[in-house]
């Protein structure tokens, strides 16, 4: 079942194309994030499907009823939706327990306020209801604004970089708060952000957006371990790029061989590894063993290690072009600048890529297929 759909969602202010072509299906109880680089597209396409803004193509459906298309276009208040934004103020005169129950039309004084205590309690403020916002830290009024925004039961929600006022480690608390309680409402949740952190925390399904349009949606560990291409693993950590050339339909890296059938003979290709997956080994003046879950282990020097509070980061300048590549490890590591290391790669972790430049196609080379050595 669907409550939210975009349908080939368009939106040009002049010669920007802001939105291209977005079609989102999010099912009720369902977290799906819009991710993506800041100008992207994101908040222009929740402010369509709030209805604050029109489509210039594409539809919005809420449980199958057309709410807004080329003919069509009920306003936001007529949308069952729920609304919470970074800067989504709360009215400063009133009390919190009335900032609550301010949306709640059609019951009568006691009923408002019966329901207004009751979103409250679920975000753990009822104890605060008597006081003004300005008495209340900005993640209290963060967990207000959500409970604002959920007590007349809206059918959607949409939140807009709803935390990223919030400091770090208040950021974590309200987040988890906030799941709690939007997990146990029937509401679609659509939450768009430029944090892949909190992406992968919040998302059941995240959906991937650059240049206007979704490249990529799928689960926040299907996405990260199956980036479609370069640009969409790199959105989430740092990345190694490792360059080969196709050789008899595999592609010859100072780390082994890796299949790549279909490739042409002389490709080039990119391998791409994030920090965590490269394996360092201390050189005790011996090459380490190859193996088929790491390939062949290729030597260079640290240049620098740092301790980075539950990892460390080595930076180690290759043999094989100069290169510096960077691994993290767990916990503390931190050999010395000038010492001699070998790196190898966790081969089902690494993900191969026809070189942009020659093929913008998406690689059938996922993790896992590689020659041994
Ligand atoms: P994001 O939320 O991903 O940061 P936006 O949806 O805000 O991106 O913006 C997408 C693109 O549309 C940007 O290039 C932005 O400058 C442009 N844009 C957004 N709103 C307007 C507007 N009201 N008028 C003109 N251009 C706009």
């Amino acid at each position: 079942m669907t409550r939210l759909a975009l349908k080939g969602l368009v939106k040009d202010y002049g010669d920007t194309v802001a939105v291209r072509d977005v079609s989102l299906d999010i099912a009720p109880g369902e977290v799906v994030c819009l991710l993506g680089p800041s100008g992207c597209g994101k908040s222009t396409t929740l402010r369509i499907a709030a209805g604050v803004e029109r489509q210039s193509g594409g539809s919005v459906l809420i449980d199958g009823e057309v709410v807004s298309d080329a003919e069509r276009h009920e306003p936001p208040e007529k949308r069952s939706i729920g609304l919470m934004f970074q800067d989504f103020a709360l009215f400063p005169h009133l009390r919190v327990l009335d900032n609550v129950a301010f949306g709640l039309n059609g019951h009568s004084r006691s009923e408002r306020k019966r329901i207004a205590r009751e979103y409250l309690d679920r975000v753990e403020m009822a104890a605060h209801a008597d006081k003004y916002p300005h008495e209340l830290s900005g993640g209290e009024q963060q967990r207000i604004a959500l409970a604002r925004a959920l007590a007349p039961k809206p059918r959607v929600m949409l939140m807009d970089e709803p935390f990223s006022g919030l400091d770090n480690r208040l950021r974590d608390e309200v987040r988890d708060a906030a799941l709690s309680v939007l997990k146990q409402e029937e509401a679609a949740v659509l939450l768009v952000t430029h944090d892949p952190e909190e992406a992968l925390r919040m998302a059941d399904r995240i959906a991937l957006m650059r240049d206007g349009k979704i490249e990529q949606v799928g689960a926040p560990y299907h996405i990260y371990n199956n980036p479609k291409d370069r640009a969409a693993a790199a959105f989430f950590s740092d990345l190694n790029v490792i360059h080969g050339s196709v050789r008899s339909r595999q592609t010859d890296t100072p780390f082994g061989l890796f299949l790549t059938p279909g490739l042409v003979d002389d490709a080039d290709v990119e391998i791409i590894v994030r920090p965590q997956h490269l394996r360092i080994d201390l050189d005790e003046g011996r090459k380490p063993e190859s193996s088929a879950r790491t390939g062949v282990a290729a030597p260079g020097t640290v240049q620098r290690a740092r301790f980075m509070g539950s990892e460390s980061l080595i930076e180690v300048s290759m043999d094989h072009d100069g290169s510096v590549l960077r691994a993290t490890v767990p916990g503390v590591f931190t050999p010395a600048a000038g010492e001699r290391v070998w790196l190898s790669l966790k081969r089902e972790s690494c993900h191969l890529f026809p070189c942009a430049a020659q093929s913008k196609v998406r690689s059938p080379y996922v993790h896992g297929d590689s020659a041994s050595t």
